[in-house]
Formats: C-alpha cells, sequence, structure tokens
C-alpha cells in the first residue's frame, strides 16, 4: 500500500477527481496529500480533503506566489494546521530556476514557514530548485536559532550534499517521476544511498508523469511506477518498498499516523 506524499489534486475538476481516486485505489494508493500553494487556495483545501477520506493537505506559500501577497505570519500558517485534515505546511522553500519573486522576499517566506512548521510540529514540504546552499544553510540556521523542526524535500532533484544535510538535520526526501527519467542516474545513486528510513515518494501530479507516462497529465495512481523504481534501486521487493515508505510517511506525518 502506497501514499502519494505531495499532489495538487485541485488542478483537476471534480469529476476527473472521482476517476482519479478509482485509479489510484486500483494501483494500492491508499492515501495521498494535497499541498497548498498560496493562503486562500491553501483555505479551500481541507473542505476538499474532508469529500473524500483519503486525502490530507497542507497549507503554505510556494516561492513562486511568495511576492503576490504580504508574507503570512508563522502563526497565521500554524494556525491553519488545527483542522484535522491539515497535516503539513507548504510547498514552501527556494525557486531561482524561475525566480518568480525576488529572491530576499522568497527566503522570508521560506523562513515564515519553517518557524510555522516549529510552531505547529507539522512538516514542512520543501521545493528547492537551483538554490541548494541558499536552502541548506537557512534549514541550519533556522535549527540553530529556533530550534527543531520537522521538514521533507519533496519532488527531490538537487544535489547530495543539499540531502545529505537535510537527512543529518533529521530531513526527509521524497522522490517523484524524475527519479524514473534515463538522464536521472546520479538522482538514482543518491536513493540509493540515503538512509532507508528517510525516503517517500510522490507523484508532484499533475505534473511530472513517471516513464512510462513522461510528457502525460500525472496522477496519484501514477506513484506506483516511481515507486517500483525506487525499489529496484535499493534491492528491494515492491512490497517492502511501499510499507518502508509508508512507515516513514506516518512517522513524519505524526496526524496521519
Ligand atoms: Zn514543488
Amino acid at each position: 500500500m502506497l501514499i502519494d506524499s505531495h499532489c495538487h489534486l485541485d488542478y483537476f475538476t471534480e469529476a476527473e477527481r472521482r476517476a482519479v481516486l478509482d485509479r489510484a485505489a486500483t494501483a494500492g494508493v491508499i492515501e495521498m496529500v494535497t499541498i497548498g500553494t498560496t493562503m486562500a487556495q491553501s483555505r479551500g483545501l481541507p473542505a476538499l480533503a474532508e469529500v473524500h477520506e483519503n486525502i490530507w493537505c497542507t497549507v503554505g506559500v510556494h516561492p513562486h506566489h511568495a511576492a503576490e501577497a504580504p508574507i503570512p505570519a508563522p502563526e497565521e500558517i500554524a494556525a491553519l494546521t488545527q483542522h484535522p485534515r491539515v497535516i503539513g505546511i507548504g510547498e514552501s522553500g527556494l525557486d531561482y530556476f524561475y525566480d518568480r519573486a525576488p529572491r530576499d522576499v522568497q527566503r522570508d517566506n521560506f523562513r515564515a514557514h519553517i518557524r510555522a512548521a516549529r510552531l505547529a510540529g507539522a512538516p514542512l514540504a520543501i521545493h528547492a530548485r537551483d538554490a541548494d546552499h541558499d536552502i541548506a544553510d537557512i534549514l541550519q540556521d533556522e535549527r540553530d536559532t529556533g530550534g527543531e523542526f520537522r521538514f521533507l524535500l519533496h519532488c527531490f532533484s538537487s544535489s547530495r550534499m543539499l540531502a545529505e544535510r537535510s537527512v543529518a538535520m533529521g530531513g526527509y526526501v521524497s522522490f517523484s517521476g524524475i527519479l524514473t527519467f534515463p538522464k536521472s542516474a546520479e538522482l538514482r545513486e543518491i536513493a540509493r544511498d540515503l538512509p532507508p528510513e528517510r525516503l517517500l515518494v510522490e507523484t508532484d501530479a499533475p505534473y511530472l508523469a513517471p516513464v512510462p507516462f513522461r510528457g502525460k497529465r500525472n496522477e496519484p495512481a501514477y506513484v506506483a511506477h516511481t515507486a517500483r523504481v525506487l525499489a529496484q534501486v535499493r534491492g528491494l521487493e515492491p512490497e517492502a518498498l511501499a510499507d518502508l515508505t509508508t512507515t516513514n510517511f506516518r512517522r513524519l506525518f505524526l496526524k496521519a499516523a
């Protein structure tokens, strides 16, 4: 039984979502987490999660949207986790590839989400693109100055340095369809070497469909293909890999335990 730790189910219509959930169930995907990207959108996600019992959600502001509204106070973000279906914070982080928001605003937004994660005792889903050193340094600085918090690197495609520093700080690493792409040999080596108890899988649907659906619209059922590649990389049977990542998920996301 697999859990898709990161997807965007609000990008599907209600009719599409019903079909998507049916196919997920058939594929053995028992639960999924739909992700906050702005505060306004995040406030609507608990209602979506209430309709479908196997959907959880997170709340937060994606780095792409960091400059569109005032950066929310950590207390404001954390308060939204009081809803029983809200199990995490995010996604937040840094994206220096697209640079849709000024970098200093992205950094302030990222720190607000780390502080929210600490306040709420809930994990932060981190989006990292071309910003490995700033991500690692901010995580370390927040940890040193404010104390511990829970987090995962979502849709991991960054450097070994960021993976290892994050694991050293107690972080988890979630692999998406990128792991299945032919060119991702280095990524598979990183996935092979990380501690087993820190591995997660996700789709990031509707984006980044794994092989053999690459280029098509992604959906939670396809997390099985990423999990199959991760199982090969780790030398595990698919069932053992599914058990491992599901156990890891429930250890990280305490409200889903
Ligand atoms: Zn992301």
